[in-house]
């Protein structure tokens, strides 16, 4: 019989409204995740991308979340309050259609880990750096069922391998820090 436990799921709370693209989530989000740590500020390599248009005076904050092997079918405009915004502007999935949210070197997918570090911060830096309000942290404890969270994993090591390889996938789980010995 599977277990069920308490995890806590953190999210950022997106205000499009208040976004006035100056792109600070995105600069201290690639600073904090370079290797070495603050030594590059390419938002290439952040996990966090602005969507900006400034003629139309859009701008949208997406963080990255799952990679997806497949492109999706669907392709929808969406006009929200007299703006509109671009094919795929909400989607947070690294997929093959498109360039954001993939190491630049490497071309392995970005997720956001919500500035996972040991001592862990009190809130995530995009969050913090937001100075506008645009970004804010949340944090709520569902329960999860310990068998299908590891199912999970599993299956998304599956999919970056059959892209990518074992190899790279390895050599970047080496790079975060990860086991990266299994396969
Ligand atoms: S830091 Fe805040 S206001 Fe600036 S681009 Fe990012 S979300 Fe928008
Ligand atoms: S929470 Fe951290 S990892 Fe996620 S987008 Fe914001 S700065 Fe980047």
């Amino acid at each position: 019989m599977r277990r069920a436990d308490g995890k806590t799921v953190k999210t950022i709370k997106i205000d499009v409204a208040k976004c006035n693209g100056c792109r600070a989530c995105e600069v201290i989000c690639a600073a904090f995740h370079a290797k070495p740590q603050y030594s590059s500020t390419n938002p290439a390599r952040s996990r966090i991308r602005v969507i900006r248009d400034q003629v139309a005076d859009l701008y949208l904050p997406v963080y990255a979340g799952e990679y997806t092997a497949a492109e999706c079918a669907g392709r929808d405009k969406y006009v929200i309050d007299g703006r509109e915004y671009e094919e795929c502007a909400f989607c947070r999935a690294s997929c093959p259609s498109r360039d954001v949210f993939k190491e630049p070197d490497s071309d392995l997918p970005l997720k956001c880990d919500m500035c996972e570090s040991d001592p862990t911060l009190a809130e995530p830096l995009c969050v913090k750096w937001c100075l506008a309000d645009a970004l804010v942290f949340e944090e709520r404890e569902v329960e999860v069922d310990k068998a299908a969270a590891i199912d999970d994993v599993d299956l998304g090591l599956r999919a970056l391998a059959h892209v990518h390889g074992w190899q790279k996938v390895k050599d970047a789980l080496r790079r975060l820090g990860g086991a990266g010995n299994e396969g």
